[in-house]
């Protein structure tokens, strides 16, 4: 099983991933953990990450591709993967589509985890992560609105997308999404 969850910041893309790794029994990739692990390394480039996270913008694609794709490969021999957060924007999407291709991989689904915007600001101010704080929480929405929100429609027009409610307990949302995913 391959699958893409996209949410606004809040939207629980790291339970549902957690959730729906073990029910097929494949590799949670988050993107975010993934950088938080590079950017508490001490190195140049870790606190490069770590400005980026701290001011809620979008790490550069560059490293983004750099950590994230040998992380993914890993998971293709364990039988799939549920990304959470990785690809994060348009250009990011075909970038990783073009890879996919090369290596005769394509996704089964992307869920999108659809949650009103003052439901996801208290999930996060509850959080209480380092990037959690009212400014930036405000601007990781507009980030979200602004340049992730697109892979909506791209993914719809691929014809993969399956959008929930995640306003519900997350054993709601995961039995809804393993009951509309695609038979394969
Ligand atoms: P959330 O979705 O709640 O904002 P994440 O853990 O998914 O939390 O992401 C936290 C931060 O990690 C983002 O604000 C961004 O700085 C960085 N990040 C995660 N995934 C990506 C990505 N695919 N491209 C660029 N930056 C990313």
């Amino acid at each position: 099983m391959r699958l893409l969850l996209l949410a606004a910041p809040g939207g629980g893309k790291g339970t549902q991933g957690e959730r729906l790794a073990s029910h097929f029994g494949v590799r949670h990739i988050s993107s975010g953990d993934v950088l938080r692990a590079a950017a508490s390394d001490g190195s140049p480039a870790g606190r490069e990450v770590a400005a980026y996270q701290q001011r809620g913008d979008l790490v550069p694609d560059q490293i983004v591709f750099e950590l994230l794709v040998p992380v993914v490969a890993a998971a293709v021999a364990g039988g799939g993967y549920i990304l959470d957060g990785f690809p994060r924007t348009v250009p990011q999407a075909i970038t990783a589509a073009d890879i996919g291709a090369r290596l005769d991989l394509t996704l089964d689904a992307t869920i999108y985890l659809h949650v009103p915007e003052e439901v996801l600001v208290q999930r996060l101010l509850a959080r209480a992560r380092p990037d959690d704080t009212p400014d930036v929480i405000r601007h990781r929405l507009e980030v979200f609105t602004d340049t992730t929100s697109p892979l909506i429609e791209y993914y719809r027009n691929r014809g993969i997308l399956v959008e929930v409610n995640a306003d519900q307990p997350p054993e709601s949302i995961t039995e809804e999404i393993v009951s509309r995913l695609p038979a394969s």
